[in-house]
């Protein structure tokens, strides 16, 4: 077990990391930030951080040997820097859980070998296995790259009778999976902690809005029948224990009309879909991921409140002192100077008290 004290480093200097680090630093740890970009919103509010590329391996090595257990923020990581910091520190969560995670063929074949249901998908290669797919699974359909997709990029919707050119050229750059389209009734998502010592504790499923494939809204909880809850809760610890995860686990997925659970996509790491839990549970996903990684007693995942956290993104974080002034909303702010549409500025999470 790591006591107070000791030093996180965290991979990623994000709102995801800023977030982890100030819960860390309530429970009196230090976090140590890797990040490419100088103050970033994570070395904002540490006193300790390295700026280097991921791919530098001089300062991967002194990143590692001033820490005592490295987490990150985001799973797109070289797996070369990951190789690295794993032979000086202990990783959590670990290079495979990552190595599975930023790839969705991986991530696609490992679920169905586990026999937890997805959409129907295919790998596609280039242009010419699109088309041959494509007969197979049907449209609509949706065109993913297996890497670097997040918020919707390198997706591309391929709609009954439209022309392929875009798919082809997407499937010409890059490998690719190809997926049937999912009619669905909501889209939710379930947090769960694990511990070192094979602990498990999960958030209720909450259901998530996007626009432009970016979430803009989380309800928690989902408005679900129980049973589905119990499901998708269930889901999302089988599948942490099958990838032997030590740390949080975010789980998307689909909800169809006809009430079955379809898995969507894989987050070994907090998630935007979890941060009502600072405002409305005794402890955060954030703090779970801490007592994770530091080998301490995963926290209490219940909620005193239900909430509604809406994101800010772009220009609408202009409206902070307006929220500021709202009885009962609270502001997160990130800290990031450049306003550009669709980023993620900030967060307001309103709790809605029971009874
Ligand atoms: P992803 O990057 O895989 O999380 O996809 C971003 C968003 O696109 C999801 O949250 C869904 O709203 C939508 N989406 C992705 N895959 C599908 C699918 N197979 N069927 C319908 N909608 C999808």
């Amino acid at each position: 077990m790591l006591p107070p004290g000791s030093v996180i480093g965290i991979v990623g200097g994000g709102q995801l990391g800023r977030m982890i680090a100030l819960a860390a630093a309530r429970l009196g740890y230090r976090c140590h930030i890797l990040a490419p970009e100088p103050d970033s919103p994570a070395a904002q509010v540490t006193s300790l951080a390295t700026v280097a590329p991921y791919g530098d391996a001089a300062a991967l090595e002194r990143f590692a040997a001033s820490v005592d257990v490295v987490t990150m923020e985001f799973e797109n990581l070289p797996v070369e820097a990951l190789a690295t910091l794993a032979r000086a520190r202990p990783v959590h969560p670990s290079p495979s859980v990552l190595a599975i995670c930023q790839n969705r063929r991986e991530e696609k074949a490992f679920l169905d070998r586990i026999g937890v249901p997805i959409a129907p998908w295919a790998v596609v290669d280039d242009a010419g296995s699109l088309e041959r797919v494509l007969a197979g699974l049907g449209r609509p359909a949706i065109l993913k790259t297996a890497r670097l997709g997040y918020d919707g990029k390198g997706q591309v919707r391929i709609e009954a009778g439209a022309a392929l050119d875009e798919a082809r050229a997407a499937a010409t750059a890059a490998p690719c999976v190809l997926e049937g389209w999912i009619d669905f009734a909501r889209e939710i998502s379930v947090i769960t902690a694990r511990g070192r010592d094979g602990a498990k504790a999960s958030y209720v499923p909450v259901e998530n809005r996007h626009r432009d494939q970016i979430l803009v809204q989380t309800i928690a909880p989902a408005p679900i029948p129980a049973d589905l809850a119990g499901q998708a809760q269930a889901l999302a610890e089988k599948i942490a224990a099958e990838l032997d995860l030590v740390g949080l686990l975010a789980v998307e997925m689909f909800v169809t009309r006809e009430r079955r659970l379809l898995v969507n996509e894989l987050a070994p790491r907090p998630h935007n879909s979890g941060h009502w839990t600072i405002d409305a549970c005794a402890v955060s996903q954030f703090e779970q991921l801490v007592r994770a990684v530091c080998g301490l007693p995963l926290g209490d995942a219940g909620r005193f409140a239900d909430a509604v956290m809406d994101n800010l993104l772009g220009i609408e974080v202009e409206r902070w002192l307006t929220i500021l002034a709202e009885p009962g909303a609270r502001l997160h702010l990130y800290g990031k100077g450049d306003v550009r549409p669709g980023r993620k500025l900030g967060h307001v999470t309103r709790l809605v008290r029971r009874g």
